[in-house]
């Protein structure tokens, strides 16, 4: 079922000039199941020469046209989704029902861009001259260098690749070395679906190579990359060193507000759902909840028989329904986390330990009175860990909220209309969600402000970020 994964350069697939390949671990036995096509500088040339060249092909394909590829694509993707559930569970961990949505949900990704390469509207501006026409006109940007991690392996390339492909642009991405057979079969569907040779290429290898590579390169004209704070500001400085347009989607480390009036069982249900989904390795996850110290308890007792109800194991298994964290390094990482902040005083409600035995399984953890001196309360913990501590007043919670430099997601729960209202105006989060899970889909904006970054991934303001605007003005004389 899972086979090695070579490069797509230029409308073939192959292996690295070099031959030399990098080997892909199933996080829930540990054991070998593949090779990748491991490129350097010799493939990453070849990439860009049929970049520049594929840009010239694309940009002059109509948006019609584009459209029409890209749907085709879609289509691809659906018929194909149970095998690619099971290489992308293979592979990244998570269960079978989740990587099958995610397949899906690509489709629609691919199908908003598809209806929005037709909308790419420019302006026609009044004119002070009554023989003087002026327009503002949108053409693609160029050449993009695109570097996507491993949680969602097809979802973080295809916001990119659909966007960046229904703006005329061509492609080069770095493709998560954990997890790299899923994205090929993305990859596979937009070339069956009839994107042209040099369009869109896929490449594995060392992270930082390839980026020191491609950033600075004269034929890169956009870069997008999700993943950490701290390498996204290096690589956003590396773009802007050479003044290419950026899009910088980062980390997260998401407060989720109960307040005392809320319904408490949906918030229990709901948020232990957002929390402990893809093993929690999901940048908008749920991550400080803060509970109204009147219904602290009572949301833990709630909160942790929600978690409970989540069944950890190999991801392939009927009924399972968390699976292992992605990698080791992942699972010692949250390790780390956790003893920090358990020996500083934090109190374990749920779990807080690894699984005995193979694979890279983490217990789905629950940790309350967590104190501020702990690790866990600054960075990013990226796995099944929820940290519960309470708040007496909404502006406690509003402070606490937006006390980190992150601003990616937030949750809230309150029947009230006035602290609803109240909470968009001050949570500082690029997302909010208030009384129901509802972030993340095609057709609303994606993306984070402060250090969680910049540009957005969903929406109609998607699209702009691989169109330049250009401005003609032409007098009839
Ligand atoms: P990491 O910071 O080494 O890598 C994160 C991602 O960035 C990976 O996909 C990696 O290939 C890529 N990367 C790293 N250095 C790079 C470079 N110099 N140039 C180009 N790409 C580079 O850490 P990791 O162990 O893979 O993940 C750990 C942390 O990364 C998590 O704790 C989380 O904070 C963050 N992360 C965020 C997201 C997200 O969706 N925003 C996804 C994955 C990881």
């Amino acid at each position: 079922m899972y086979s090695d994964v070579q490069l797509h350069i230029d409308g073939q697939w192959r292996d690295a000039v070099a031959g030399k390949t990098l080997p892909v671990i199933n996080p829930a036995t540990e054991e070998v199941i593949g090779h990748i096509a491991h490129a350097e500088q010799a493939d990453l040339d070849l990439a860009l020469a049929a970049a520049e060249r594929g840009f010239q092909t694309w940009k002059a394909t109509s948006p019609f046209e584009r459209s029409k590829v890209l749907r085709r694509a879609a289509e691809l993707l659906r018929e194909r989704a149970d095998h690619i559930a099971q290489v992308m569970t293979l592979e990244q961990g998570k269960p079978l029902a989740q990587s099958r949505g995610e397949t899906l949900g690509a489709a629609d990704t691919i199908e908003w861009f598809a209806e929005e390469a037709r909308r790419t509207y420019g302006q026609v501006i009044p004119s002070r001259q009554s023989d003087v026409q002026q327009f503002a006109i949108k053409t693609p940007v160029g050449p993009v260098a695109a570097f996507t991690p491993w949680n969602f392996p097809i979802n973080q390339v295809v916001r990119k690749l659909s966007a960046a492909l229904a703006a005329g642009c061509s492609f080069i991405v770095k493709g998560p070395e954990d997890t790299p057979a899923a994205p090929a079969e993305l990859v596979r569907a937009f070339a069956d679906a009839g994107v042209p040779a040099g369009v869109l290429n896929l490449v594995y290898g060392v992270p930082a190579e390839i980026s020191e590579y491609l950033i600075p390169h004269p034929a890169i004209r956009k870069i997008s990359f999700t993943g950490s704070t701290a390498v996204g500001k290096h690589l956003a400085a590396l773009a802007g060193q050479y003044m290419k347009r950026a899009t910088m989607e980062l980390g997260g480390h998401a407060p989720a507000i109960v307040f005392a009036d809320a319904d408490l069982d949906a918030a229990a249900r709901e948020l232990a759902g957002a929390k402990f989904r893809n093993a929690g390795q999901v940048c908008i996850s749920p991550t400080r909840f803060l509970v109204h110290e009147s219904v602290y308890e009572t949301f833990i007792d709630k909160f942790v028989a929600a978690a409970r109800e989540i069944r950890v194991g190999n991801g392939l298994e009927e009924g399972v329904t968390m699976g292992p964290m992605a990698h080791q390094r992942g699972l010692e990482s949250l390790e780390r986390f956790v003893n920090d902040a358990v020996e500083k005083g934090a109190k374990v409600r749920l779990g807080g330990k690894r699984r005995d035995g193979r694979g890279f399984f983490f217990e789905p953890t629950v940790l309350s009175d967590v104190p501020m001196e702990a690790r866990v309360m600054h960075e990013e913990p990226f796995g099944p860990l929820a940290l519960v501590m309470p708040f007496s007043t909404y502006e406690e919670a509003v402070k606490e909220a937006n006390r980190l430099p992150y601003g990616l997601a937030a949750y809230a729960y309150s029947r009230a209309n006035a602290t609803v209202t109240a909470l968009g105006r001050d949570i500082e989060s690029g997302m909010l969600t208030i009384n129901h899970i509802g972030l993340a889909l095609p057709e609303t904006p994606f993306g984070g402000i402060k250090e969680s970054g910049y540009g957005t991934e969903g929406g109609s303001e998607a699209i702009e970020a691989y169109l330049d605007t250009r401005f003609v003005t032409q007098a009839a004389r």
